[in-house]
């Protein structure tokens, strides 16, 4: 089964339009980012109405019951340490979190020789390969103390900031290590946390989203963005991350409007028009929280200042397809294997054990993404779940072949998200552009993941810039009411 946009089903269901209505603040985008920002502004007594595309809220977050109570996340999946505000929020809609399965060993497949190691073991979560040992020492630490020296949100205030957004993060790469091997698994690494390769993401763009794994107290690293035992792969949500947007918008009730694109955004000086498939909304202000590239599909009326514009031509979504196989149990784990691969062979070079807390049916996730989802995007979904199972047969051996229910969602095909899990930029996109990404242009303001000074590409991002844009805002009306 596949789980791939069906616009003209979508288009079937959409409701009637709605009579036109007058908020204080309108919000784009029903996604954890936009939906934190709508609560916080009427849990403090301003009106909000929130415009979703989809005919859904969750945006990059899809959890897909396949069996009563039992979960599939087909886009954001994993909480962790730091990330204070996601595990807040959790609290406070009554959401569970359950550690993510990591006992036994993962694997390890390179060059057609496989073998299996702790994570717990003297290397952590590298493979404890001789030939590739000595380059991701070097790298990792190097990597750590660069982002260690960008400002927290502002990447372009850094003092090296034009020479590291003046190369690609595979030029740099190339550049400090002496083995292919490294090359190849950092590959793999940035196909699944970026959805892209090290050439297109400048080194300053890369070093940003190392220098948000962490919070006010802890400084981001490397590890933390890779690493399950103390890293963001920590924890899973029980009930399924898209339910942070549908408890949200619950509360919200009437508020929020889905299947309604929004289409126009006119600015005056008293105020916004926003016209939406469904619905058009006067306001005092409007929120975009949509990905750059996303938000560059609506017009502006008058045009926005060309800095922004340049920048939301250039802040790119990757691609990202996740493939999930579904097993009566998992069997892997009763050969001591934790469900955690790493292999230079695709398409899905990582794998991870996401069976429910209760460990039946077994589940393994398959992450396609970058170079591998540009090749396999294009391909029939029966090719590629194929491919995938020969990957986890490789991995766990033949028992891998019997599969009970397959599952693929790509992010690329989505009409209304067009990529993941995050955005961003090429060799002179920070520097060039960077203080855009949040300059609010009078009455529009920009928040999403990619605004975050923390964790920006995550849950706990969206949720820090939702929180911050409503701070910003409701300081502005008071302001206003004040003169
Ligand atoms: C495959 C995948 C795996 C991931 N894994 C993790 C993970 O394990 N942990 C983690 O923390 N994060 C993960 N992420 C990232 C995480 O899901 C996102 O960072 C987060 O959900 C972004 O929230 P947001 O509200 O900023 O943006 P979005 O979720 O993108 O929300 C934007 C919303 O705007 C809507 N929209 C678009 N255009 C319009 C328009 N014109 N009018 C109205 N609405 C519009 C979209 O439909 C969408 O609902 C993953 C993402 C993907 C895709």
């Amino acid at each position: 089964m596949s789980m791939s946009n069906d616009t003209a089903a979508k288009d079937g269901q959409k409701s009637a339009r709605l009579a036109p209505r007058k908020v204080d603040v309108v919000i784009v985008g029903g996604g954890i980012s936009g939906l934190t920002t709508a609560r916080r502004l009427s849990q403090a007594g301003i009106s909000v109405a929130v415009l979703e595309a989809d005919d859904r809220v969750g945006g990059r977050t899809l959890s897909y019951e396949y069996a009563p109570g039992k979960i599939a996340e087909l886009g954001g999946t994993w909480v962790g340490s730091t990330q204070d505000r996601i595990l807040a929020l959790a609290k406070e809609l009554g959401i569970n979190l359950f550690p993510q399965f990591n006992e036994g060993k993962t694997v390890y497949c390179y060059k057609g020789k496989r073998s299996t190691y702790s994570d717990t073991g003297w290397t952590g979560a590298a493979p404890p390969d001789l030939l590739l040992l000595p380059d991701l020492a070097i790298v990792t630490t190097l990597i750590n103390q660069m982002a260690s020296r960008l400002p927290p949100g502002e990447p372009w205030n850094a003092p090296e900031a034009e020479e590291w957004d003046r190369q690609t993060l595979e030029t740099w790469l190339r550049r400090h290590t002496l083995s292919t091997r490294a090359l190849k698994f950092a590959s793999a690494a940035f196909e699944t946390i970026l959805g892209t390769e090290g050439r297109d993401i400048s080194l300053l763009s890369a070093l940003h989203h190392i220098n948000g794994a962490g919070n006010a107290q802890n400084p981001g690293t490397f590890d933390r963005v890779i690493e399950t035992r103390g890293g963001a792969q920590e924890f899973r949500i029980v009930e399924g991350a898209q339910q942070f947007s549908i408890r949200m918008a619950a509360a919200l009730g009437e508020s929020v409007v889905t299947s309604s694109p929004v289409r126009l955004i006119r600015q005056s000086e008293d105020g916004v028009h926003i016209e939406s498939d469904r619905v058009d909304v006067e306001a005092l202000h409007v929120v975009v929280a949509l990905p750059p590239s996303m938000a560059a599909r609506i017009t502006y009326e008058p045009g926005l200042p060309a800095a922004r514009d340049q920048l939301m031509q250039r802040y790119a979504l990757g691609w990202l397809i996740k493939c999930e196989a579904v097993y009566d149990k998992p069997f892997w784990r009763e050969q001591g294997l934790s469900g955690g691969a790493l292999s230079d062979v695709g398409p899905a070079k990582l794998a991870y054990d996401v069976s429910p807390p209760d460990g039946s049916p077994g589940v393994l996730l398959g992450f396609v993404g970058g170079d591998e989802a540009r090749r396999w995007g294009s391909r029939s979904h029966e090719d590629l779940r194929v491919a995938v199972i020969e990957n986890f047969v490789s991995f766990f051996g033949p028992k891998a072949r019997e599969v009970r229910d397959f599952y693929i969602h790509d992010w690329a095909s989505e009409v209304w998200n067009r990529g993941g899990p995050i955005a961003f930029g090429g060799p002179g996109t920070l520097t060039g552009y960077g203080p855009a990404l949040r300059d609010s242009v009078g009455r529009i303001h920009w928040s999403g993941t990619e605004t975050a000074d923390f964790w920006h590409g995550f849950m706990d991002g969206a949720v820090r810039a939702g929180e911050r844009v409503a701070i910003d805002i409701r300081a502005q009306l008071k302001r206003s009411s004040q003169k």
